[in-house]
């Protein structure tokens, strides 16, 4: 309920994803998963080797964010947290209110919230001004604060969800009612999607007792990820490579997406060689690992009364396991235009045959047009005008008005990322470098905090943060148009065929790739949910059976490839990367369907950035416009590919 952690990070195409493809939200992703992925934060903020990386105090202020919004200074914040701190016993001053009357429970939920909001608050203030500077302590210290507030009103409001529950749905729904017709509670019944939402997943919770030793088994249940996090980050080491120059250079997970971009072969080669002997060498240990993660989400499906692991996991967002299997079916359908791309790589590389580490050498020059970030404010304002006038003022706006820290600075957190509060207006970090990419980077964050700006100034406070499932939607359709506008725009056939590329690598990463993903999870969860055990054989068998399917029609699949699930610490996340792959066939279809109807669609997609966690995320997009259940979105995406794919072949 608190977006302490919903920074929605810039999701990352041409990059091996072995962190996933869009690190968005989750905990403490910006720096987890950057650290993770490597690339993403490092790649996208180089800094000019010949230029100095600026001190914060020799940027202008308008390049800068406006923080002041949310605190004028420093002695306001610690005012608040004082005050804040001090008005902690209020929080348990609710107890019994569920069950007394829809007034006690009304004054009791917008306690709840407001204090999580002024939690929030002073969190995002301190955590965004750490950011500007990560060599300040002042600000680790204020940051650190505030987390602990977060964790004390947590501990406070814990009895609050137990006893609406406890006082049972007859009895709400009988609240809701008299609401209805009562001017003093009324708000109350903006509360309903909420308490739906509660009551919905009750028989999966279990008595308290029950749930209280679940809890204490919290730390273990999830040791297996912890292993494997500190094995893989700190403890697993690979041999050094030879690299363009015959030097030997350090390989890590990091940098091994630099090795698999060379020009040069044998150093691709030599990369893909060493990076997966290495993992052969842990392989039973990494296969433990992961049985047991697997085996903690069979055992909690069981215990909560869940049918499958898959089950349990989808249920949170109400989303049924059939959408799940037909996202697989659908892309399944549309291998070939991956085969047809993968021809095109190999052609444009002349290469007689295809190996599995030439698959993220760039195909076309990076683009080197460098674009001013005043050009680029007003290319975004062009490329998203499609929609409509309200989003065009607003976003003329938001250009302007202290949202957006622009430079790189020393000591400033690496990447992008859109995040903000529900009382300020949203907030986009950025390390613009001027190059197209900065461009789109620019028009993806945006999107986001769009997003958040309509839906803090619609949604009460507890419908203000929005699902992963819909939040790469409002980034990706404005990226996808961005694009779009563009490759319309290009200066000569170099830069258009970059944005083509650009386009096809983002598909295959977030559609193809993820769904490939996704498919080794359902597969791996079934094999355990049947008693089979997950040896190393077994995981690299079903890893290279979906390599196989989707590559060696035209790819000599190497052996080593099997082991790659060992190296995805997304799959200690179950069931969790589908969701990029329904977003990116959201965003996709919704792009075309402003593209083709104009004022109708762009009407329900604003009435979407303005819906927030109002309700279920499959009900919010399918009044967008867009019906997840059917296979439309995932074909409209293809088409999208099709189309940037023949384009692209007419240019190389
Ligand atoms: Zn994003």
């Amino acid at each position: 309920m608190m977006r302490i952690w919903n920074h929605n990070t810039r999701s990352s195409a041409n990059t091996d994803d072995a962190a996933g493809a869009a690190p968005t939200g989750g905990a403490i992703t910006t720096a987890g998963a950057a650290a993770a992925a490597g690339v993403t934060a490092e790649g996208a903020s180089q800094p000019e080797e010949t230029q100095r990386v600026p001190l914060r105090s020799e940027i202008a202020a308008e390049y800068k964010w406006r923080l002041e919004d949310i605190f004028t200074d420093d002695e306001s914040w610690a005012r608040e947290r004082a005050e804040l701190a001090a008005e902690f016993p209020k929080l348990a001053a609710f107890h019994g209110a569920p069950a007394k009357s829809a007034a006690a429970l009304l004054a009791c939920l917008k306690a709840q919230d407001a204090f999580f909001s002024r939690c929030e608050t002073l969190y995002a203030y301190a955590k965004m001004r750490r950011d500007e500077d990560n060599a300040n302590d002042k600000y680790q210290a204020f940051t650190d604060i505030a987390m602990s507030l977060i964790t004390e009103a947590l501990a406070a409001a814990s009895y609050i969800v137990p006893e609406i529950l406890a006082a049972g749905r007859a009895r709400i729904d009988a609240y809701l009612a008299e609401s209805a017709k009562s001017a003093d509670t009324a708000e109350l019944v903006t509360y309903a999607h909420y308490f739906d939402d509660l009551f919905r997943q009750q028989e999966h919770i279990l008595p308290e007792r029950e749930e209280a030793i679940l809890a204490l088994a919290g730390d273990p249940l999830g040791a297996a990820d912890d292993i494997y996090t500190m094995f893989t980050n700190a403890d697993l080491k690979f041999p050094d490579v030879k690299d363009e120059r015959g030097n030997l250079a350090e390989l890590s997970e990091g940098r091994y997406v630099r090795f698999l971009e060379s020009g040069d072969r044998g150093v691709r080669e030599r990369a893909f060689h060493t990076l997966y002997d290495t993992y052969s060498t842990y392989r039973n240990t990494l296969a433990a690992s992961l049985s047991a993660s697997v085996k903690k989400e069979r055992f909690l499906s069981n215990v909560r009364k869940y049918g499958s692991a898959i089950e349990m996991n989808l249920d949170a967002d109400r989303v049924p396991v059939a959408l799940y299997d037909r996202l697989i079916e659908a892309v399944d359908g549309h291998l070939g235009l991956l085969h047809r791309y993968l021809r095109l790589r190999k052609r444009a590389l002349g290469l007689s045959e295809l190996r599995m580490y030439d698959l993220y050498t760039p195909i076309v020059p990076a683009a080197d047009r460098r674009i001013a970030y005043e050009d680029a404010v007003s290319l975004v304002k062009e490329g998203l005008l499609a929609l409509g006038p309200r989003y065009s003022a607003d976003l003329a706006r938001a250009l302007s008005s202290g949202w957006i820290d622009v430079f790189e600075n020393v000591n400033k957190t690496r990447g992008a990322y859109s995040w903000g509060t529900y009382r300020s207006h949203p907030y986009i970090l950025l390390n613009y470098q001027s190059r197209i990419d900065d461009v789109l980077t620019l028009a993806h964050e945006i999107g986001h905090s769009m997003h958040s700006y309509y839906t803090n100034r619609t949604q009460p406070y507890i419908y203000s943060e929005y699902k992963i499932f819909v939040a790469e939607v409002a980034s990706t359709v404005n990226e996808s148009l961005m694009l779009n506008y563009l490759i319309g725009a290009a200066k000569d056939e170099t830069e258009k065929a970059y944005l083509l590329n650009r386009q096809l690598e983002t598909i295959r990463g977030t559609l193809f790739r993820q769904t490939m993903f996704a498919e080794f999870e359902r597969t791996v969860h079934k094999k355990a949910q049947e008693g089979e055990a997950l040896t190393p054989d077994t995981l690299s068998e079903v890893y290279k059976a979906l390599n196989d399917k989707y590559f060696a029609k035209e790819v000599a699949v190497d052996g080593r490839i099997a082991l790659e699930w060992a190296r995805i610490p997304h799959f200690y996340r179950p069931f969790y990367v589908y969701q990029y792959a329904t977003g990116i066939s959201a965003a996709i279809f919704l792009t075309e369907r402003i593209r083709a109807e104009g004022r109708e669609a762009v009407d329900r997609y604003m009435e979407f950035l303005s819906s927030g966690g109002g309700d279920y995320p499959l009900l919010l997009l399918s009044r967008a416009g867009v019906d997840l259940t059917s296979p439309a979105p995932v074909e409209g995406a293809m088409r999208a590919f099709e189309a940037a794919l023949a384009e692209l072949e007419k240019l190389v």
